[in-house]
């Protein structure tokens, strides 16, 4: 999985830099983590390692980045278009 500057992403300014989760668990499974929130619309969804919410909405919504829960300067935010972790 590639890394890449923010700076780089073009989709990254359509997004929230503070999103506000809907849930803190998934919406669609209640899968308490790990969990990760939509920055377009808050929506929270599970991991890819638990049932792929997360991915699921992304890919049914076009949203197209993602940060993972709990929100803390560990999260990583990933961009589903640019297949990779932003910096
Ligand atoms: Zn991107
Ligand atoms: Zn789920
Ligand atoms: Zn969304």
């Amino acid at each position: 999985m590639a890394t890449i500057p923010r700076a780089d992403c073009p989709h990254i300014s359509t997004v929230s830099d503070a999103p506000a989760p809907a849930n803190s668990a998934c919406a669609e499974c209640a899968a308490p983590a790990p969990t990760r929130v939509c920055l377009t619309c808050g929506h929270v969804g599970c991991c890819d390692s638990t049932r792929g919410h997360a991915t699921a909405h992304a890919q049914a919504s076009g949203h197209p980045i993602i940060r993972s829960l709990p929100l803390s300067t560990g999260s990583f935010t990933w961009c589903y278009e640019c297949k990779a972790y932003l910096q």
